[in-house]
């Protein structure tokens, strides 16, 4: 160790690296049950920053499916996060060109919603207050891990804080570090990349009317553009989250337009649904690619989140499967307790990947799949991508002919 003196040794039943959407989702489902410790490398949430929170015009944002609602309900957390969440009350679908138009309606589903748009700076606020409030759970941050070495007895993380480098020894080992991880390269663990040629273009936009709660998802042979519905600014501006899928020169082009230029351009492929488009925030261009880590789980570690998986962002799905990993993880070391087994012996984690191997791969597999039917005429798949922008979670329990005419492709 250089650098800084080496501390006592400190002993958890699971040390979570990442405190991010993914990371401080698991240590607020387990900190209840197990001792947890977060290491993350830059500074938490303030104290009481939740009550101070005020939307930013270009914060960007995570369409929340039900599943995810539910999850954030048990821990008693989806009240806060509602505060500033957008629901998506209806799905317009058009695709240019070809069949006309179509509309997903909350209230022909019987549902309040069919998925929730969040800020995902609010969502990390909610989450860390979170943290602060569990007994049972010490977070570290800004701190960050140096390096990881897994024994017989366990694993021991390096962990610098403040020029101090600290052991801390692990039942489990839960990387959470996002996409290409540093940590499980360093493990020798692998990930399969795999690019699609395709950008995707992000930005906020305003427009003159509100959008009562709607998705509008349009298909172009260049590829598709949604708008999701964002919670209006304090000054109360509508606002709705682009989503435009291009061939990387054209994104690239189109990225580097005047902020007129831009509004004109969206507004001739995106139409006057919305009104007109007033404002742009700041354009991020996006490569569509999929990564996803070939070896998720060894004896003591598990990778969750972007480590684990990490999915174009057209499908929406990333953060979604991800809450269901870390759900499926926490009854799965709930039971391993009650049966007397180790939190991070093989065959418990092994339990885990068996668990959700079937979702992890439909959904992989559905976003997968998009890329590859975009510009396709044939209908069904014309059908799947055109519900892929918001994904196939968000639309699981509506029950209209379309969705079910989708889902026999998805699942
Ligand atoms: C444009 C875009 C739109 C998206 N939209 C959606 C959507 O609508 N719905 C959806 O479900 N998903 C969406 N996703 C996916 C979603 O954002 C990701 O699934 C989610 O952010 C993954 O979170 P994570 O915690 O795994 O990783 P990250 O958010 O990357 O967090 C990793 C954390 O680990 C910390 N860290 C890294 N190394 C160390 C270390 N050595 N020591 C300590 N800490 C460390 C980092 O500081 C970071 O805070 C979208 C993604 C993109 C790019």
């Amino acid at each position: 160790v250089d650098g800084g003196a080496l501390m006592n040794d400190q002993r958890y039943d699971v040390v979570i690296v990442g405190g991010g959407l993914v990371g401080a989702s698991l240590a607020c489902a387990l900190a209840q049950a197990w001792r947890v410790a977060v290491i993350e490398s830059f500074p938490l949430m303030r104290a009481g920053a939740p009550a101070q929170y005020q939307p930013s015009f270009d914060a960007r944002s995570t369409a929340l499916s039900l599943s995810t609602v539910r999850f954030f309900e048990q821990l008693g957390l989806w009240q806060a996060i509602r505060r500033n969440a957008a629901s998506i009350r209806h799905i317009h679908v058009s695709d240019r060109g070809r069949f006309g138009s179509v509309m997903l309606d909350a209230d022909e589903e019987g549902l309040e919603a069919l998925g929730y748009v969040v800020e995902n700076q609010w969502i990390g606020n909610v989450l860390h207050e979170g943290l602060r409030r569990c007994a049972g759970l010490d977070v570290f941050a800004p701190a960050s891990v140096e390096s990881v070495s897994v024994h017989a007895a366990g694993t021991r993380v390096l962990v610098r804080q403040d020029g101090t480098v600290s052991a801390f020894d692990a039942r489990l080992l839960v990387i959470a570090d996002g996409a290409r991880s540093g940590l499980a390269a360093s493990l020798g663990m692998q990930t399969e990349h795999k690019d699609y040629e395709q950008h995707a273009l992000i930005a906020n936009i305003a427009h003159r009317k509100p959008h009562h709660g709607r998705a509008f998802e349009r298909f172009t042979n260049a590829g598709p553009l949604a708008m999701l519905p964002l919670i209006d600014t304090p000054e109360g501006e509508s606002r709705s989250a682009l989503v435009w899928v291009q061939p990387p020169a054209e994104a690239a082009r189109v990225a580097g337009l005047e902020p007129q230029q831009f509004l004109g351009a969206l507004q001739q492929r995106f139409g006057y649904r919305l009104g007109r488009l007033t404002r742009a925030g700041s354009v991020h261009v996006y490569p569509l690619s999929l990564l996803r880590a070939t070896e998720q789980v060894r004896s003591g570690v598990v990778l969750l989140g972007n480590a684990a998986h990490s999915l174009h962002p057209v499908a929406g799905q990333g953060f979604n499967l991800s809450v269901r990993d870390v759900a499926a993880l926490a009854e799965t070391l709930a039971a391993a307790r009650a049966a007397g087994q180790e939190p991070g012996s093989l065959a418990v984690l092994q339990d885990f990947v068996r668990r959700q191997s079937f979702d992890q791969e439909r959904t992989i597999g559905f976003s997968d799949a998009l890329p590859r039917v975009f510009g396709s005429g044939l209908l069904p798949l014309a059908l799947a991508r055109d519900l892929g922008l918001i994904g196939m979670d968000v639309f699981a329990p509506a029950r209209s002919v379309l969705v079910r005419h989708a889902t026999g492709l998805m699942v």
